[in-house]
C-alpha cells in the first residue's frame, strides 16, 4: 500500500494508459509519452513476498476438462488479428530491466507444485511453467485450482499478493524467446493493488463516465492485474494490435503458461473489449488446454463476467 502510493504521482500520469483488464479505445489519448519504464519497475517491487504465502491444494476437481489431456495437441493457433501494421514500435525497452529477478522464487513454487503437475507432459519442457500458488485466504474464488477475477468474482480489497514470481519467471522466458526471435516484448504493467485500480477506473469514470469505463476499465477489486497474474506487454493500447510482437504473443504464450485473456469478439463473455496486450499466468498445463480449447477463460470453467449489482 506504502509502496503504491509513493509512485501514485508518477503512475497517475500513465495511469489512463495501464488501466485494463481495460484500454479499449484510447487513440484519442496522448500516448507517446507512456513511462513505461517506471510502470513496470514497480510492479515488480514485491514479487517476493508471495513464496511465503500459505499453498492450499484444496481446489475442487469437478467441472472442467482435465488440463493434461490436452497437452499434448499444440495446434497452431489462427491469427486472426488484422494486420493494420501499426507503427507501435517505440519500444523503450523499458521492460528488459524486469527480467532480471524471480529465479530463486520461482524454483520455490516449482517445487511446491509438483505434486499436482508430474503427470504432465510438459514438465520435462524447460519452458514448463507451474501452476501459481494458491492463497488461504477467505474472498477468493478458485475454480479447479485457478484463481478468478472478473465482473462477476471479486477480490477482498485487501489482497496484495504483488506480481507473482512464477509469473514473472515464466515471462522472463517469453520474452527472451522472442527475442531470439528479433522481437521486444516487456512487462508494461504487472500488479495493481485495489486502491490503484479505484484510482484508474475513477479517472476513467470521470472522463468517459462509467458505462464506458466498464467496457475497457475494471472497478476495483475486479482487475485482474491484482491477483499478481496478469500482465500488459508492450503499448498497451490497440496500436498494438496486429504488430509482429502482439502476433507472436497470440500464437506463442501458452507455451509459457499464459493466455489471451481477452481475445477478439468476446468480449460479451469476458466483460472486456479486445485485449491484445493483455495475458494472464495459469501455468503451462492449463495454458495448453484453455489454448487448444480455443475457449476464454470464462467458457472454459463455465462461468459468466458481468457486474451482479
Ligand atoms: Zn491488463
Amino acid at each position: 500500500m506504502k509502496r503504491i502510493s509513493k509512485i501514485t504521482l508518477m503512475l497517475i500520469a500513465a495511469a489512463s494508459l495501464s488501466a485494463c483488464g481495460t484500454v479499449g479505445e484510447l487513440s484519442s489519448f496522448p500516448v507517446s509519452d507512456q513511462p513505461a519504464a517506471s510502470v513496470s519497475g514497480s510492479d515488480t517491487g514485491t514479487a517476493a513476498d508471495v513464496s511465503d504465502a500459505d499453498v492450499t491444494t484444496a481446489a475442487d476437481d469437478t467441472t472442467a476438462p482435465s488440463a493434461a489431456d490436452s497437452s499434448e495437441t499444440v495446434t497452431s493457433a489462427d491469427t486472426d488479428t488484422e494486420e493494420t501494421s501499426s507503427p507501435a514500435e517505440e519500444n523503450t525497452s523499458a521492460g528488459s530491466a524486469d527480467n532480471t529477478t524471480g529465479e530463486p522464487a520461482q524454483q520455490q513454487s516449482t517445487q511446491q507444485q509438483d505434486t499436482q503437475s508430474q503427470t504432465s507432459d510438459t514438465s520435462s519442457d524447460s519452458n514448463y511453467g507451474p501452476a501459481p500458488v494458491q492463497y488461504d485466504i477467505p474472498g477468493l474464488t478458485y475454480i479447479n485450482g485457478t484463481l478468478i477475477a472478473n465482473k462477476s468474482y471479486s477480490l477482498p480489497a485487501d489482497f496484495n499478493p504483488g506480481l507473482d514470481p512464477t509469473c514473472q519467471a515464466q515471462f522472463n522466458k517469453l520474452a527472451n524467446a522472442a527475442a531470439a526471435e528479433g522481437l521486444n516484448i516487456y512487462l508494461s504493467s504487472g500488479f495493481r493493488s485495489y486502491d490503484y485500480q479505484a484510482q484508474i477506473y475513477d479517472n476513467y469514470c470521470a472522463r468517459d463516465g462509467q458505462a464506458a469505463a466498464d467496457t475497457y476499465s475494471a472497478r476495483p477489486g475486479h482487475s485482474e492485474h491484482q491477483t499478481g497474474l496478469a500482465i500488459d506487454v508492450n503499448q498497451i493500447d490497440d496500436t498494438f494490435i496486429g504488430t509482429p510482437e502482439a502476433i507472436w504473443l497470440e500464437n506463442h504464450c501458452h507455451e509459457y503458461g499464459f493466455i489471451l485473456r481477452y481475445p477478439q469478439g468476446k468480449q460479451d463473455i469476458t466483460g472486456y473489449k479486445y485485449e491484445s496486450w493483455h495475458i494472464r499466468y495459469v501455468g503451462t498445463d492449463l495454458s495448453y488446454a484453455i489454448h487448444d480449447s480455443g475457449l476464454t477463460l470464462e467458457e472454459y470453467f463455465g462461468i459468466d463476467s458481468y457486474y451482479h449489482e
